[in-house]
């Protein structure tokens, strides 16, 4: 189907993942667009430092690239990732799949690859075009009007626009101009006390040193290790730390001896994977963590906040793009109910969507303590092996929390959380009670979870 050209323009600020795949599917709609990106273009342009390298990427990050015709394309880019690979202090490893059903799984995905495609998909439509090293200053929201400074001229210089978008980002400059500009918005932006600083584990020959096929982590309780592969051998690592508390921190890991020694107690097994820890960890930034929940998204139909920019939230659930690819394929249903009227279309968008962008948002938060702690813990240990036992022998009857978030894409998040949470309430409390034994069918444990989580539920919801 030919997209019929329409009238209105749309600006939109900031062409990461969320802004290009928006323009992208707005131009197969028909509209004229164009974005303005802050930075250089990273298609010819280094410019990773500071940002996530890799990024997991699921189902509802997949149904919105569906969407707008390119999830062959990211697919082609992308490495499965099955299950968690743990590794304790001593070096041992033992491996915990994402699911008991057979074909689900997680991918591991290059950020500026990913952004690099969209950008090109939406650039094929004669009616986008992209303005690079243009960086917002402002938007006066009333007026529809964003104004904007050249990174070369250091002029500003003002656009006007019917509708205007703002993905840019965590630290948006549209939600910023809602702060100044309307009174009664609401924003809460909390940081962790941890932040984090990538590493690097190289590939030999382009070939890698542990599993492509996991997520890795290495727990340690107050902090961790992860990591995700890339397609040329290496991997991406992530450590996530307390600035300040605990025995080591990211403020007292100075000195060559202090990061080997935090190395060498810790995480063992990566000083062999790590040529040069001290230069890896000297050398890299370390970024921060944390949650951004503000409302209205929408002022009128003039402008609208989407992706990071309306809900950043940490990454431990690895949802963030996926949520914010997630908001195109939602705002797109929505224009088709509504096309025409942008203020009924944001209204409704917000209505629907903000309930799970705070759910996957606190979502989030648990699996910080999930992942650091209780992948390690013996209940957790044992609930994963019961769900996965459920998922493999009910594969269309049970679906763990993490099933549901991750896999279950026409489910919404707080549809997710909720019932996710009901049942690893009732699993924990069952193991725990030492009510499942060896000996126990896993029929019955269906029943029971499925009778005694749907109590709980129905008690939530009196
Ligand atoms: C360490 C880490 C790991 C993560 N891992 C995952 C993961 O595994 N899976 C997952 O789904 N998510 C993950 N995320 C979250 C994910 O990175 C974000 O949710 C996602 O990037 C949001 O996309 P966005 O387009 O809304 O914002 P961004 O990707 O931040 O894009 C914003 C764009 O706007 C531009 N911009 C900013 N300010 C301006 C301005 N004033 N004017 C013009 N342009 C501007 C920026 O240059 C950028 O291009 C992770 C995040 C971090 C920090």
């Amino acid at each position: 189907m030919k997209p019929v050209k329409k009238s209105e323009t749309i600006l939109i600020i900031g062409g990461g993942l969320c802004g290009s795949l928006l323009a992208l599917r707005l131009a197969q709609r028909g509209y004229t667009i164009n974005i303005y990106e802050g930075r250089p273009d990273l298609r010819t342009t280094d410019i990773s430092a500071g940002r996530s390298i890799n990024l997991a990427l699921s189902n509802r990050g997949l149904k919105a690239l569906r969407l707008a015709g390119v999830a062959e394309k990211a697919k082609a880019i992308c490495i499965p990732m099955y299950g968690r690979m743990m590794h304790d202090a001593k070096g041992n490893t033992f491996e915990s799949n994402y699911s008991g059903r057979k074909g689900e799984y997680i991918n591991s995905i290059s950020r500026g690859d990913l952004n690099g495609i969209l950008l090109t998909e939406a650039e094929k439509h004669e009616n986008v075009t992209i303005h690079f090293n243009k960086k917002c200053l402002g938007v006066d929201i009333e007026n529809s009007r964003a104004t904007f400074e050249s990174y070369k001229t250091k002029e500003p210089f003002t656009i006007q626009a019917d509708v205007i978008f703002g993905t840019d980002g965590a630290g948006s400059s549209l939600r910023k101009s809602y702060e100044k500009q309307l009174p009664g918005f609401k924003v809460s932006q909390e940081f962790l006390t941890h932040g984090y600083k990538e590493l690097e584990i190289p590939g030999i020959n382009r070939k890698h040193q542990i599993s492509k096929d996991h997520l890795h982590i290495w727990p340690r309780g107050d902090y961790m290790l992860i990591a995700l592969p890339n397609t040329d051998g290496s991997f991406t690592v992530t450590l996530f730390l307390s600035y300040s508390e605990g025995a080591y921190n990211f403020d007292n890991l100075k000195s060559k001896e202090k990061i080997t020694e935090f190395f060498k107690r810790d995480f063992p097994d990566t000083l062999e994977l790590i040529p040069d820890i001290f230069h890896e960890f000297t050398t890299n930034p370390t970024g921060v963590l944390g949650t951004v929940k503000c409302s209205p998204w929408a002022y009128k139909g003039n402008t609208l906040i989407m992706g990071d920019a309306a809900h950043a939230i940490v990454p431990f659930y690895g949802q963030g793009m996926n949520a914010s690819f997630e908001d195109v394929a939602e705002l797109d249903a929505v224009i088709d109910l509504y096309q025409g009227d942008w203020e009924r279309i944001f209204s409704e968008f917000q209505k629907e969507r903000k309930k799970n962008a705070d759910a996957i948002a606190d979502l989030a938060i648990d699996n910080y303590y999930e992942m650091r702690d209780h992948v390690a813990n013996e209940s957790f240990i044992q609930k994963r092996i019961i769900e996965m036992a459920l998922e493999r022998e009910f594969p269309s009857t049970y679906f763990s929390k993490y099933s549901l978030v991750t896999f279950n894409e026409h489910l919404g998040y707080h549809q997710a959380m909720t019932k996710g949470r009901a049942q690893d309430k009732v699993l924990l409390k069952m193991i725990e009670e030492r009510e499942i034994k060896n000996t126990t069918p896993t029929k019955k444990i269906l029943e029971e979870v499925q009778n005694r989580s749907e109590k709980l539920l129905n008690i939530q919801n009196e």
